[in-house]
């Protein structure tokens, strides 16, 4: 009898669950085979590999690797006893627990049988209750037994041996979703201070900071589809510990990382009768780009880490180094942005949104620009997918909704007829309560000017399929600010949200406008008839030619926006354009 089913060991093969275990039952009746599994299953285990010829038993278990083999002593060519000698002599094999079953009673080969390894005995004829606590008791000490092959004693957390596996199952999974894997080893500077404070007193810092480390990792927000993507902290049992991140976008993010675990850890703590401050350097390799193999990355995260010691406490070190260069710039310009609002280095260009059928100017769409004391004008497809990186975005945001507000008022002030004014609004800031709080402040001196707003969103709000979202939708539709779909074609659009949510306008993506010319007007009409259906208002983006705006007549677009008709200007430019649409007498209504 051959093996019955068939095992894919793809994760770390430890003993998470005992009747998960892989049971082997090797004898020459497979009547007894027969019987004992009929016991088992009962007992609520399901994977068995079984035989009854002895010869081929040896190839079974390096194959499938049980947890348990429940081995028969009697058995005609080849065994129990020669099994089990050569399981123990096979170093891939000595930890598999070997349950003898026979029905000698004969103290020789019971001791023969003990000298050899066997882990405990059955008598035959089998009594089922016996079989199961006995099988029990071994799964659950080989199971304790593995735990702490892989734990680090005085931390708890995970050791290297778990780390190795871990990472292991991380890389194989990286190479087929193609991301990036970063190995950190951080270390405490200073550590042998720390020693000389008196017994334990390191040991206490290594636990606490081991917590410390562990909370910052669980908060760094970094989403796993499986267990075997999830970051993990582990020990080295030294001074040092290793983070695994088996899925990043990029090696900037494992710096990310490195400074968040960097904060958690340098906050002051008693030990040994002292406040300190403890510090940590950390270096980083990257899976594919440095290496491939687990070990290759420990070591070149280890030489990244006393390459960034050489420069003294608190450092981070990428083993690449034009992996530094790039994590430089970007840190540095994201501190830059992160103060930018202050000093005033931001302001808001307004583009003209014109009815189609009139050419009347209808609203403008307020787009963000940072004029960057020595980079000169940053163009917001550099800084805004920084700022979204981190929470900045929020607060740029906030400074973006509060200005827009503030130049309705004084184009209300100067007398002018208000525009529509269009504001682009980040999927962060919709998570919490901030924005409304905003607008509710940006509009309390003249609350009609809500009414003049209209949010631009993409579709990536609709990922996070999100009942709170959807009640702020509702709040700001209540206050009489207008939602638009922003890019809309781009994402991943899914229908259903498109009348669930409370939309008024719906922007067709510039890369649609411009293929117009290359044969996919089909599908903009296809949008329009959809959009127009639902009931939006359709705005066409990036329309630089005559010929576009043509083609968006015919096919009953409502609005549009481009170089043909005005780039992005400064307010006091689009407000002469406005004054003089107002003298004009252009309409203020257009479209749905
Ligand atoms: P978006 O909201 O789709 O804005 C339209 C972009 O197309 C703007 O680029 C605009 O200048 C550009 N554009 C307009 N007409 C034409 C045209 O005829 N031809 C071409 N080639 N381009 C045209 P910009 O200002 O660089 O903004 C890029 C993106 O940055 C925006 O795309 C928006 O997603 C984001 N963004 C800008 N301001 C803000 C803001 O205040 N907050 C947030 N969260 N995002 C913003
Ligand atoms: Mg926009
Ligand atoms: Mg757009």
């Amino acid at each position: 009898m051959g093996p019955r089913q068939a095992l894919h060991h793809t994760q770390p093969s430890t003993l998470e669950r005992i009747d998960d275990a892989v049971l082997m039952l090797v004898d020459d009746d497979s009547l007894n085979v027969d019987m004992v599994q009929a016991h088992l299953e009962d007992a609520g285990y399901r994977h068995f590999v079984t035989t009854s010829q002895s010869r081929e038993a040896l190839d079974l278990i390096r194959h499938h690797r049980p947890d348990v083999v429940l081995l028969d002593l009697q058995m005609p060519v080849v065994s129990g006893l020669e099994i089990l000698g050569a399981m123990r002599e096979d170093p891939g094999l000595a930890g598999i627990a070997v349950l003898v079953v026979t029905a000698s009673i004969d103290r020789e080969q019971r001791l023969r049988a003990l000298g050899l390894g066997a882990t405990d005995f059955l008598q035959k004829p089998v009594d089922p209750v016996e079989l199961v606590l006995r099988l029990r008791n071994t799964l659950e000490a080989k199971a304790w037994r593995e735990r702490l092959a892989r734990t680090d004693l005085l931390t708890g957390l995970p050791n290297l041996t778990a780390a190795t596996e871990h990472l292991q199952w991380g890389l194989t999974q990286a190479q087929r979703s193609g991301r990036t894997v970063a190995v950190l080893q951080v270390a405490v500077d200073s550590f042998g201070d720390v020693q000389a404070l008196g017994a334990g007193a390191g040991d206490a810092l290594l636990q606490e900071l081991g917590r410390r480390l562990q909370n910052a990792l669980r908060a760094a927000d970094l989403v796993a589809s499986n267990a075997g993507e999830s970051p993990m902290l582990a020990s080295d049992g030294g001074e040092a510990y290793t983070v695994l991140l088996p899925q990043i976008r990029q090696g900037e993010d494992a710096v990310l990382v490195a400074q968040r675990l960097q904060r958690s850890v340098s906050l002051p703590l008693e030990c040994a009768g002292q406040e300190l401050t403890p510090t940590c350097s950390i270096g980083i390799s990257l899976y594919p780009t440095d290496a491939a193999t687990p070990s290759d990355l420990f070591a070149l995260a280890r030489v990244a880490l006393n390459q960034g010691r050489r420069d003294g406490h608190a450092q981070i070190c990428c083993y690449a180094a034009d992996m530094n260069a790039r994590a430089r710039q970007k840190l540095t310009l994201m501190a830059e942005l992160r103060r930018a609002a202050q000093r005033g280095e931001l302001f808001l260009l307004y583009q003209a949104k014109r009815c189609v059928p009139t050419g009347a100017l209808v609203g403008a769409e307020a787009l963000l620009r940072w004029q960057h004391p020595q980079l000169g004008l940053v163009s917001p497809g550099e800084f805004i997918p920084l700022a979204e990186e981190s929470d900045l975005i929020v607060e740029i945001g906030d400074w973006v909704l509060r200005e827009a507000v503030r130049q309705l008022g004084a184009w209300k002030a100067e007398g002018l007829s208000l525009p529509r004014v269009s504001v682009n609004v980040s999927a962060k800031q919709l998570r919490g309560p901030g924005l409304l709080a905003t607008l509710d402040d940006a509009v309390r001196q003249d609350q009609s000017l809500a009414t003049r707003l209209c949010l631009e969103l993409t579709e990536g709000i609709m990922l996070q399929d999100d009942q709170a979202a959807a009640g702020l939708l509702a709040a700001l539709c209540e206050r009489g600010v207008q939602l638009s779909l922003d890019d809309f074609g781009t994402g991943y659009s899914c229908l259903s949200y498109l009348h669930r949510l409370p939309f008024h306008e719906l922007k067709i993506d510039r890369s649609f406008v411009t293929a117009l010319a290359e044969g996919n007007a089909p599908l903009v009409t296809a949008i329009i008839a959809m959009g127009r259906a639902l009931g939006f208002r359709l705005v066409a983006e990036g329309v630089e030619t005559e010929a576009q705006l043509q083609w968006l007549r015919e096919a009953g677009c409502d609005e549009y926006q481009g170089w043909l008709t005005s780039r992005p200007l400064t307010p006091d430019r689009f407000a002469r354009q406005l004054a003089s649409a107002n003298a004009g007498g252009d309409s203020q209504s257009c479209g749905p």
